[in-house]
Order: C-alpha cells, then sequence, then structure tokens
C-alpha cells in the first residue's frame, strides 16, 4: 500500500499544497488513519503508521507486518499490557544518537480462501484500535507529564 502523508491537527491527508506545520504530518498507509488519531488523542506522537503485506515465495503463505515510530521514546509502560502479537521496540536515528521508540506486529499468516489477505490485516488494525480506544487518555497523559517533566 502507498504511503501518504496525514495531518494529525487537521484530520486530512497532507497534499503539497497543505500548509501546517510538517511536525503534525505522519506518513501513513491509508488503513491507519483511525489510529494514528486515537494515538494522537492519547497524547502520542507519530511520525510513521504503515502496514505491509510480503507474499513469500509466491505461495499461500503471507508476512504481515504493522508498524508504528514514534517521535519520542516512550517508557513501555505507557500504554499498559499490548495485545497478543504486539511488541515495542527501540530504533535508532541520527546515527546512534538518539532512539525512538515503536509498536510493530507481525505475523506468517496462511491464506485460506475465507478472507482475503487484506480483510485479515484490516481485522487485525480494528482490533488494535479497540485496544487504543480503551486506554484513558488522562491516565497516559500524566504517565507522560511524570516522566517527560
Ligand atoms: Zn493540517
Amino acid at each position: 500500500m502507498k504511503c501518504i502523508f496525514y495531518c494529525v491537527k487537521c484530520h486530512k491527508i497532507a497534499t503539497a499544497r497543505h500548509k501546517c506545520n510538517p511536525l503534525s504530518y505522519v506518513s501513513i498507509t491509508r488503513n491507519m488513519r483511525n489510529c494514528v488519531d486515537t494515538m494522537n488523542d492519547l497524547g502520542l506522537e507519530l511520525m510513521s503508521a504503515v502496514s505491509y503485506v510480503e507474499n513469500v515465495d509466491t505461495s499461500f503463505l503471507h508476512k504481515l507486518e504493522l508498524e508504528l515510530e514514534f517521535r519520542y521514546e516512550y517508557n513501555e509502560a505507557i500504554l499498559q499490557a499490548m495485545p497478543d502479537g504486539w511488541n515495542w521496540y527501540k530504533f535508532s536515528v541520527k546515527d546512534g544518537e538518539v532512539w525512538l521508540s515503536g509498536l510493530r506486529y507481525t505475523e506468517n499468516y496462511l491464506w485460506t480462501g475465507a478472507e482475503t489477505v487484506t480483510d485479515r490485516v484490516n481485522l487485525i488494525i480494528k482490533k488494535f484500535e479497540r485496544y487504543l480506544s480503551y486506554r484513558d487518555p488522562q491516565a497516559v497523559k500524566s504517565i507522560l507529564t511524570l516522566m517527560y517533566s
């Protein structure tokens, strides 16, 4: 799926004519819009949120991957227990001088014909959206304030 820029301030796809501060732009695949909005409501700033599907050896096996990169290094406690398959990781920018946090979901998915691969990806995203909707924005924001002020 193609990556586009999404403005979290206006809740719009940011075209070349969009005039907001680029720091409010998140590089996304279209299916991740709601996740980005909810993360933003929780006070967590994303840089990118994308889904990938890789067809392994042109068989029925697919590698599904969802990846969210934050603009900061967050403590993993901030969202509490993650749903199955989701893990925190750290990645470096500026040659290892700055470390940031990310969230990743991976699954080896064997396509059986009962649904499309896109259906499967959308279901994973829907479950993650539901998980995020149960987070308490006030609680997350107070953890953020405690940790980073
Ligand atoms: Zn905007």
